[in-house]
């Protein structure tokens, strides 16, 4: 034991006898002073350097702290267990400032599969700050993991930082050392070069995603007094695409903002990645940024409009479900998934909006809209799993369906709906029939509104973590039916909560719209195709109580005959066009590595193409409701 450690302990143990009490009350309320250490001196390791540092409080009770990796984090609901990626465990203690002494390691302990204890016992601790340093591995450029690698870093809080179990509420601030010549860029800059920033809570830490490199690009615009920053990191040919690119997310802003109303922000970043590695591809909603990574180079065909789609989705996040949010949607839980039957609104209800407002932004025509909406119709309708899974259930089943890796097979596609198109399509629904019902007084974009002025602008704070307090479904189907005039609990009950098919006839008639159901085939076998399998039909999913289920094919069998004709992808939909439902036909199937001969009876129709289109002799009263509903007049 050395000089300066005898002197701490002597004067804390007076200190811990006169405040026993009070300073064991205290230690829990008391917020610690956190602050994180970021660095990447070896870029190419992919290893993120984090060190830990909490000033411990005068409680001599205090034995360990522990340091929690969460199992997942906000935005994707699949969980992933960052813990896998954390490596080099370790903690010690450092003096006060302007003492010189040298203190041994403290043991840190692994006790479950997300938290590290580090014990405090063998000193008295007060006056002392507690340093605790990892390694996280980090490989890629998603909207929920990171990279380090010779071109970036690109982190997201989640996957990177532990937080102190109790002290997730606790201000902290961070500071990161970059790499010679990179430039670091966050949603939160205050100023050029920023190196350290403070935050209220861990959470919003995390939800500042930053990109360190030598090599992006800032392009700048303003809207309602408001600053957009467009960044810009690409890792292939940006054929000159860049600047009418920023001029179309600028026509995105005003678009949403004009249906919203001022955003709750100074500035506000986009932070996009043209990976062009065929695969990085995502989309991530934070407070004031989003992370959006394109497969591609922007010079790619369809590169620049798919930008374009996810800027529109990600930038509407902006209201809904980071600041309007489910009740369960923030301060999280992070030793489980979340759970909340409110993701067909947060995701669903944004799909809708983010299609809808790029027509009123322009860049889209009538046609392009109502194509794009009739094909999620068409996904969801045509869908098995939608027959049996409701929009509330969706949303609580995001865990195994965002983006969840299956260990074990499941029977997901035949008995799951991603709430994204669901939702999507509920929104649509009553989006027109409140149109229709309030004669064009009110639409969706009003219930929107009431919500995140009655839940975010005007509540109190529930939680450390946001203004305001997170909304109910059933808070949701309230306000529908204020703004509606009517009650609309029938819809909640059949649509929301049931698997019903909604209303879409009645729904698209409200602005002079036919909707137009026609079979895509004349038959249904029950089957889905694995079109990388060229040489015969390879199944990679079978439909439940289909004609193929009932003939006893399987996922992963080779269709190499059917009636006669050696069947391929390419020529499947010609060969079933020539059949009638109730028709048997002769099959050989290799199945679990034998030629087996079997038959089977061809069913009814299930698959559907679905069309909308413009009733031409519609009342002008009629068209007018459309044009209000494109224009978001
Ligand atoms: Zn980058
Ligand atoms: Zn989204």
């Amino acid at each position: 034991m050395n000089r300066i450690k005898l002197f701490i302990t002597r004067s804390l143990s007076v200190a811990a006898l006169l405040l026993t009490i009070s300073v064991a009350t205290l230690a829990q309320e008391q917020p610690l002073q956190i602050k994180y250490w970021l660095a990447m001196s070896h870029p190419n390791s992919h290893l993120f350097e984090v060190t830990i540092e909490v000033p411990l409080p005068a409680d001599a009770k205090m034995r360990s702290l522990d340091f929690q990796m969460p199992k997942w984090s906000p935005g994707r609901y699949a969980v992933f267990d960052f813990a896998k990626n954390v490596q080099e465990v370790k903690a010690w203690p450092v003096c006060p400032a302007g003492l010189d002494c040298t203190l041994p390691n403290l043991m840190v302990t692994r006790i479950d599969d997300q938290t590290w204890t580090a014990e405090l016992n063998s000193f008295n601790p007060a006056g002392l700050s507690l340093m605790f340093s990892y390694k996280v591995f980090a490989n890629d450029l998603s909207g929920t993991f990171s990279q380090l690698n010779s071109r970036h870093a690109n982190f997201n809080g989640g996957c990177i930082f532990m937080y102190v179990v109790n002290h997730k509420q606790d201000p902290v601030s961070l500071s990161i050392k970059a790499p010679q010549g990179w430039r670091i860029v966050n949603g939160r800059m205050d100023k050029k070069n920023q190196t350290e920033w403070q935050f209220s809570n861990w959470d919003i830490m995390i939800d500042t995603p930053t990109e360190i490199a030598a090599d992006w690009t800032e392009d700048d615009f303003n809207v309602d007094g408001k600053t957009y920053h467009v960044i810009v990191h690409s890792m292939g040919s940006e054929a000159g695409k860049r600047p009418a690119l920023v001029r179309d997310i600028e026509k995105i802003v005003r678009a949403e903002t004009a249906m919203w109303g001022p955003p709750e922000f100074d500035s506000y970043s986009f932070l996009i990645h043209f990976a062009n590695d065929g695969h990085s591809n995502d989309g991530m909603e934070h407070l004031t940024s989003t992370q959006i990574i394109e497969p591609g180079a922007l010079a790619n065909p369809g590169m620049y409009e798919e930008t374009l789609d996810a800027i529109a989705h990600e930038f509407f996040h902006v209201w809904n479900v980071k600041r309007l949010r489910p009740i369960e949607l923030g301060p999280w839980d992070f030793t489980r998934p979340a759970n909340t039957r409110g993701l067909w609104i947060a995701e669903g209800i944004t799909n809708y909006y983010g299609h809808l407002m790029q027509r009123r932004a322009s860049l889209w025509d009538d046609a392009k809209l109502l194509s794009t909406l009739a094909g999620q119709i068409t996904e969801v309708e045509n869908s098995a799993g939608t027959k049996l899974m409701s929009a509330e259930e969706s949303s609580l089943s995001a865990p195994f369906i965002d983006d969840a890796p299956h260990a074990q097979q499941t029977n997901l596609s035949n008995t799951s709906i991603s709430y994204y198109p669901k939702g999507e399509i509920l929104g649509l629904v009553l989006d027109l029939l409140i149109r229709g019902k309030t004669k064009g007084k009110a639409s969706l974009d009003d219930v929107m509104r009431r919500m995140y002025d009655e839940f975010y602008l005007k509540s109190a704070n529930a939680t450390y973590y946001l203004r305001g307090r997170g909304y109910k479904n059933e808070d949701f189907e309230h306000i529908t039916s204020e703004v509606a005039g009517a009650n609309m609990s029938d819809f909640f009950k059949r649509y929301v909560r049931g698997v019903e098919v909604p209303p879409y006839e009645d729904a698209f008639a409200q602005v002079g719209l036919r909707f137009i159901r026609q079979p895509r085939l004349p038959v249904s076998v029950g089957i889905t195709v694995d079109d990388e399998y060229s040489a015969n039909l390879k199944l990679s999913a079978v439909r439940s109580d289909s004609p193929a289920a009932i003939a006893g094919l399987e996922v992963a069998d080779i269709i190499t005959n059917f009636g006669g004709v050696k069947l391929t992808p390419a020529n499947f939909l010609k060969t079933l066009a020539g059949y009638k439902p109730g028709d048997r036909v002769a099959l050989t199937v290799q199945h679990n590595g034998r030629v087996v001969q079997t038959s089977l009876v061809l069913g009814e129709p299930t698959l559907f193409d679905y069309r909308i289109e413009e009733i031409k002799n519609a009342p002008a009263e009629v068209k007018a409701l459309r044009t209000t509903w494109m224009n978001g007049k």
